[in-house]
């Protein structure tokens, strides 16, 4: 079993999507560390939570207390049982936004934490038929002129990172808000009892910007000839 890491293939020129999921949680601010934060990358498209806390709340960008945020996620983790972890920052519901420019790669480009795909390609994964692909959201355009559509993955943290001496040594959480400022280690390695066997697309729970994925989904895409993605193998550390 090999892991790889899915990155933007920019040797390919391509139109690109810009907007936002319809709704984040606030950043966190801390007392104990003073630190104001929050996570980038952990995504869940397909959850609606406006109905928990009301539109007008999510829609202003606001920074919260560490007690008010454990309440927010806790509400979100009772109501949600198929979600373990929400952090400060996290989005939830469709990406919303316009697409621009021309010659769309079948990954279409956004930020590197979030994949799209044209439903063409996405169908063509999946009649593969030997893939665990994530559940799929739909893109929603301001304006749509685009002969295709667009559908998010819904990519679950999973996998660990393992942070170790020779990069920096893992710092220990802030007791208070868990807060961690670990640096992005130069050379990737994956905890090998913490990748997940049900699913080909997964990011890495302590980094959730990385996403990850199984060599069958990377010998699919390399079958199908599918543009906008390239691979990275990650080392697997038996822990
Ligand atoms: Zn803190």
């Amino acid at each position: 079993m090999n892991i790889f890491r899915a990155l933007e293939q920019r040797s390919v020129p391509s139109g690109y999507f810009r907007g936002e999921h319809s709704w984040n949680l606030p950043g966190i601010t801390c007392s104990r560390c003073g630190e104001i934060w929050a996570t980038t990358g952990v995504e869940y498209p397909s959850i609606d939570i406006s109905e928990l806390f009301g539109l007008k709340e999510l829609e202003k960008r606001w920074v919260v207390g560490v007690e008010e945020f454990i309440k927010l996620e806790q509400t979100i983790l009772d109501k949600f049982p198929q979600i373990e972890i929400v952090t400060p920052g996290s989005s939830f519901g469709p990406l919303v936004g316009e697409l621009k420019g021309r010659n769309f790669t079948d990954f279409v480009r956004f930020v590197p934490w979030t994949l799209l795909i044209r439903e063409i390609a996405l169908r063509a994964l999946a009649s593969m038929g030997k893939l665990n692909l994530p559940e799929t959201v739909k893109v929603q355009f301001d304006d749509h002129e685009f002969e295709d559509n667009v559908f998010e993955f819904q990519i679950m943290p999973k996998g660990t990172l393992v942070f170790d001496g020779d990069e920096q040594a893992d710092v220990p959480p802030c007791p208070v808000c868990g807060r961690r400022s670990n640096a992005t280690p130069r050379k990737l390695k994956i905890h090998a009892d913490s990748i997940p066997r049900n699913l080909d697309v997964f990011r890495l729970a302590n980094l959730p910007t990385i996403i990850a994925t199984s060599e069958r989904f990377v010998n699919a895409v390399s079958e199908l000839r599918l543009t906008g993605i390239e691979f990275e193998e990650i080392e697997i550390v038996n822990s």
